[in-house]
């Protein structure tokens, strides 16, 4: 089975089966934009386990992703979907970027979710980008654009709903959507503590990457104990 991509958290296989592809999560971390980058040991097993967990979790309740199933600690089938290089982000409470950008204070809860859209672009890192730009740029449509937007309220409200009988808060995430071959817009890629920021809802101790990027302990045990707590429901 050939490597057909590589990134910074995952390896992507072929299969013999056509339009199925096999996902490897690496034990790499990478805070930055690749500059702050580490290997440790067990990551990848963790991120595989929670993202098959929610994954496994939306669809029992009606929500369509590429997820096909998780085959080993550090494995999962996937359905191929071309990837729509954009990052839709979406943000219940200010944390992170946003509250550089327009000076919200960490915490502030907004009044209704944020949807909004980075451009996957490495070399111009990932900036910020309006729906008109994503139209000039040829990334989705109109109508697509309202889909994603639509799309990602869905998955918020879910998990928001998940992290609330964890009693933990969920803060902002992002995710990925792709085109099937038939031009259906699906989620995919991965949705973990390295792609969300979730808080205790009473202490203030947080369950994700933000651990990393500001050298506040063991990742490890930060998203072990978040796996042991969606398993425990
Ligand atoms: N995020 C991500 N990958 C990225 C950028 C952001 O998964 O390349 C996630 C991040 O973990 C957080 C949310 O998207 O849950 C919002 O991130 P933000 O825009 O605040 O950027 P950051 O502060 O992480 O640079």
């Amino acid at each position: 089975m050939s490597l057909l991509y590589e990134g910074k958290a995952k390896r992507i296989f072929s299969t013999g089966e056509n339009d199925v592809l096999r996902v490897e999560y690496k034990d790499e971390v990478t805070a930055g934009n690749g500059a702050k980058k580490d290997l440790i040991e067990g990551k990848g097993r963790l991120n595989n386990q929670i993202t098959s967990h929610i994954f496994n979790y939306l669809k029992a309740k009606g929500g369509k992703s590429h997820f096909i199933e998780q085959i080993s600690e550090t494995e999962q089938l996937v359905q191929s979907v071309e990837i729509i290089p954009l990052e839709v982000v979406v943000r219940n409470i200010a944390a992170g970027s946003i509250t550089k950008r327009l000076g919200f204070e960490k915490g502030h809860e907004f009044d209704e979710p944020l949807v909004e859209f980075f451009y996957k672009k490495d070399d111009l890192n990932d900036p910020l980008i309006t729906e008109d730009h994503i139209k000039l740029l040829h990334l989705a449509e109109d109508n697509e654009i309202n889909s994603l937007k639509e799309a990602a309220k869905d998955v918020n409200a879910v998990l928001v709903q998940l992290m609330d009988e964890m009693n933990l808060r969920l803060v902002d995430f992002k995710i990925e959507f792709g085109r099937t071959n038939d031009g259906q817009i699906l989620l995919a890629d991965e949705i973990s503590p390295d792609t969300c920021r979730i808080w205790d809802k009473d202490s203030d101790t947080n369950f994700d990457k933000d651990v990393y990027r500001e050298d506040r302990g063991s990742i490890i045990e930060t998203y072990q104990t978040f796996l042991n707590k969606l398993e425990a429901l």
